[in-house]
């Protein structure tokens, strides 16, 4: 059953009664195939999935898109219902109408997460993952899940979060959840909705780049792949693009396991962003 909530009142009553082992699944809503496979995660590993739809304004930016984020309530419940196992398994979409739900009015606290500045998002989105860590730990003091579930796609705020839950000893396990593409390669995402059928075209250049320097450093090593990269950042649309160890987003250097290549690109004023994983283990 997927029942909806719009209040932290009647969350709190409906949790308080329930024993169910719950999954976290936190979202911004206009949920995509992305998303659902987040919540199929999470309704086939706990009793009871707790689905949040909140365009959380603390993660945006002045000059971001926050006004105009896409809000598809409806569709997105109906997205769930879709999910065959959802109807026999509790699932509750928490999607607080009112701000004071989440931020109570005079709030003025700031959960930082700091080690991760000055790298990928947080150069160009100053105080994004502040929101994000912000909110994020709000919903974990509210629902007390036994798990919660992220996506890769965004790649630097899964290492941001579980250091977060480690540093705070917060109760709760990490999942982490692979890319999911539409058939073209494109990471799904909610601000792809901005986009037209040409653009779409357009912002697979980010996902070619970053396929042709997997290729590149697993054939040709680092220094190239370097200079390929560099090569790639001549074209301005390009935001940041960056090949970085994966445990800790310092640069790679010979103790390194595994890499991260990411970046970011815009496709006219829509932010798109893509990331893969490199196992070093072969050198
Ligand atoms: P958002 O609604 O954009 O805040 O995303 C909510 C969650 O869904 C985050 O953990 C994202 O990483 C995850 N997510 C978004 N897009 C994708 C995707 N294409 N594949 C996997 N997870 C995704």
């Amino acid at each position: 059953m997927v029942e909806l909530i719009t209040s932290r009142e009647k969350l709190v009553n409906y949790l308080e009664s329930s024993q169910l082992s719950r999954g976290l699944v936190p979202t911004m809503g206009n949920l995509h195939q992305g998303h659902l496979t987040l919540i199929k995660e999470s309704i086939n590993e706990n009793d009871l999935t707790v689905v949040t739809i909140f365009v959380n304004p603390k993660q945006f930016g002045p000059n971001e898109d926050f006004d105009k984020y896409p809000r598809t309530l409806e569709a997105d419940l109906d997205a769930i219902r879709s999910i065959d196992k959802a109807l026999d398994k509790n699932v509750i979409v928490f999607a607080p109408e009112k701000i004071e739900d989440i931020y109570p009015e005079g709030f003025s606290s700031t959960i930082s997460v700091h080690g991760f500045d000055q790298i990928l998002c947080a150069k160009d989105r100053p105080g994004h993952f502040d929101g994000v860590t912000t909110v994020v730990y709000i919903l974990f003091n509210l629902i007390k899940a036994r798990r919660a579930y992220f996506g890769l796609k965004d790649f630097q705020q899964t290492l941001i979060i579980r250091k977060m839950v480690k540093d705070l000893m917060i109760p709760i396990e990490i999942k982490l959840v692979e890319i999911v593409r539409d058939s073209n390669g494109l990471a799904l995402s909610s601000r792809n909705k901005y986009l037209d059928l040409k653009q779409k075209e357009e912002a697979l250049t980010l996902t070619k780049s970053i396929k042709k320097l997997k290729d590149s450093l697993l054939k040709s090593g680092i220094k190239d792949t370097i200079k390929m990269k560099d090569d790639i950042l001549e074209d301005k649309r390009f935001v940041y693009l960056d090949i970085l160890d994966a445990n800790n987003l310092h640069p790679l250097d010979d103790r390194s396991k595994e890499a991260v290549i990411a970046g970011a690109i815009m496709i006219g004023t829509t932010r798109l962003i893509d990331n893969t994983l490199v196992s070093l283990n072969v050198r």
